[in-house]
């Protein structure tokens, strides 16, 4: 990526902006024994009294080391959700700028775009649930910010072509997010091992799939440093509570765990597909490099259903372009899932 000006993207009002001083900022404890007497907390200890550290020092440490980038290139949120409203916010002047999204794909970012009032500009995938690159780039223009590639994409399953993905990145000149909340699941390595690479790069990972953490709200984008430092800005400042700084600890520094858990998953998964494959009533079942598989069946509405009759909840995501007729199923425990093979044996 030549010429790539990160500058001309930002918003006015953030280049300008002075960000909020918290206590922990100004005085930043290193370990020793001092009395606080700083941000009017209660003295008394709880575990949760004080405020938590606003740049969740411990905890990049760890996810960068893991993940080969420094901490200065490592923004943790409340979620992906918050990490990814704070990049519309950042670089998308609403009521001027753009963004692009590939559907179909995570709803999120329609959300956002309606928030923040950004144009949205919808690019459909090809019928096989690829980038269309030709027609993404012809719908770019000068005030094309954001373009969201959700990879393995949610919900069609799939991880797009490394080739498609690269031409965007060359050929773009505005941001490119890759949001990789499925990429545990994948065999294909992460895009953040490109990130010195692509100045436009910015990836987006969560605790909530792979990591078992939904609860606790954890989100991460690595990006340059200097994208970071602008997110960095506008971030309320005790983004990430204490309590998830704290279990998030614990689950990350145990990554053999997280990796067994995932093995279990994609066991289960294959388990699933090979016999999804074999009943009469489902025509398709696409490629997944993700903790779910996207079906195409008969009569999805009727499906659903039945499912349902039978205690399964399942995401009907037919209402979607080009998923006419298609249920999405998340991979559970064996349990669960020999609960579904039997039920689906029996809607034959
Ligand atoms: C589930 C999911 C997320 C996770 O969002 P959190 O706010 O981190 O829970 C992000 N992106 C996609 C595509 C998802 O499916």
């Amino acid at each position: 990526m030549k010429n790539f000006d990160l500058n001309i993207l930002v918003r006015e009002t953030v280049k300008d902006l002075k960000p909020y001083s918290s206590a922990r900022d100004e005085y930043v404890s290193d370990g020793s024994d001092m009395i606080f007497l700083d941000a009017n907390e209660n003295p008394f200890e709880n575990g949760v009294n004080r405020y938590p550290d606003p740049q969740q020092r411990s905890l990049k440490a760890i996810l960068a080391k893991q993940k080969g980038v420094l901490e200065e290139n490592t923004l943790l949120g409340n979620g992906s959700d918050e990490v990814l409203d704070l990049i519309f916010r950042a670089f998308c002047e609403p009521g001027q700028d753009n963004i692009i999204t590939m559907p179909p794909t995570y709803g999120m970012y329609k959300v956002l775009s309606g928030i923040n009032a950004i144009e949205n500009r919808e690019v459909l995938l090809t019928p096989d649930y690829e980038l269309d690159v030709p027609s993404i780039l012809k719908n770019t223009g000068t005030r094309t910010k954001l373009m969201f590639i959700c990879s393995p994409n949610n919900p069609t399953g799939n991880a797009f072509s490394k080739q498609h993905i690269k031409e965007l990145l060359d050929a773009f000149k505005g941001l490119i997010v890759i949001d990789e909340a499925y990429i545990d699941f994948a065999e294909h390595e992460s895009w953040v091992t490109s990130l010195a690479q692509y100045p436009n790069l910015l990836v987006t990972q969560t605790l909530s799939k792979a990591y078992g953490m939904a609860g606790i709200r954890l989100g991460i984008c690595y990006a340059s440093k200097e994208v970071i430092a602008i997110l960095n800005k506008i971030k309320p400042p005790y983004n990430v509570n204490q309590l998830t700084q704290d279990r998030a600890l614990d689950r990350v520094v145990a990554p053999k765990l997280v990796a067994a858990e995932v093995d279990r998953i994609l066991t289960e998964r294959d388990t699933l597909v090979k016999t999804l494959n074999r009943l009469s009533f489902v025509e398709t079942v696409n490629p997944s490099d993700a903790n779910f598989v996207l079906v195409k069946v008969d009569n999805a509405d009727k499906r659903y259903n039945e499912l349902l009759k039978a205690q399964i909840v399942v995401r009907n995501r037919s209402n979607q372009p080009l998923c006419e007729n298609t249920l999405r199923f998340t991979v559970g425990t064996s349990e669960e899932n020999e609960k579904l093979i039997t039920i689906l044996k029996e809607m034959e």
